[in-house]
């Protein structure tokens, strides 16, 4: 094989691995902000249960408040039936305290009722709590082994840079701006193989003088469809 096209085989090999890298590497943010969703959904749940325990909580509160209005007015009519020395006024009063009670009574139901609902709404803000702690942990571990990724990523992308800077220095200034024209232009292939007849590259047939050529290995050929520098397959 030519010993330029030797050389520019392993610099394509080495700025493949950095095109690689480089794709790997742009995909990282979005990996992160999908494991940072994972955290969203738990989150407004425990927003959820949390919102609606204090709702249950502050409607215990107003229940207490609209009993202990009852309780203090039974007690004023109890002084009020007690210092009377009318009897209907007297019966009346009585039936005013009777009201007050059941009143009373129905209140410590209904609180007895909400009381019951804010154990439960408190075990579901709990259990929400809960399953958040144990996404955040999993989260935590997605987030630690993506910036250890991130980290060798870019260390690898260093130790390959270097080399092909070295490689670089070794490829003829003549050759050179054709290898990167095409390694961009190519998607980074810029060399492909002449098989069976065929430029690996661009799957088509090269006519007999470039497949002449590119076996006697005398200089660049490149194929005649694509433009890739075409190497002999070994
Ligand atoms: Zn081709």
């Amino acid at each position: 094989m030519l010993e330029e096209l030797r050389g520019l085989l392993i610099l394509q090999d080495r700025d493949k691995r950095l095109l690689v890298l480089a794709k790997d590497l742009a995909k990282l943010p979005q990996e992160e902000a999908r494991a940072r969703a994972k955290l969203a959904g738990d989150e407004a749940a425990v927003k959820h249960a949390k919102d609606a325990l204090h709702a249950v909580e502050l409607r215990v509160k107003k229940i207490e408040m609209d009993a202990e209005t009852r309780r203090t007015t039974v007690k004023r009519l109890r002084v009020q039936q007690f210092e009377t020395k009318k009897n209907d006024e007297y019966n009346a009063l009585g039936h005013e305290i009777t009201r007050y009670e059941k009143e009373v009574d129905e209140f410590e139901t209904q609180e007895l009722q909400a009381m019951e609902e804010v154990d439960a709404f408190r075990t579901k803000f709990q259990e929400a709590n809960e399953l958040l702690g144990k996404t955040r942990a999993v989260v935590e571990t997605d987030l630690a082994a993506i910036r250890d990724r991130h980290a060798r990523m870019l260390e690898q992308q260093n130790e390959v840079r270097s080399e092909r800077d070295k490689l670089v220095q070794t490829v003829s200034e003549d050759i050179l701006p054709l290898y990167e024209k095409l390694l961009k232009s190519k998607e980074g292939t810029a060399i492909a193989t002449l098989h069976g007849g065929k430029c690996t590259g661009c799957n088509m047939k090269v006519i007999a003088s470039t497949a002449i050529a590119v076996h006697s290995e005398k200089e660049i050929t490149q194929c005649e469809n694509c433009g890739r520098i075409l190497a002999m397959d070994e």
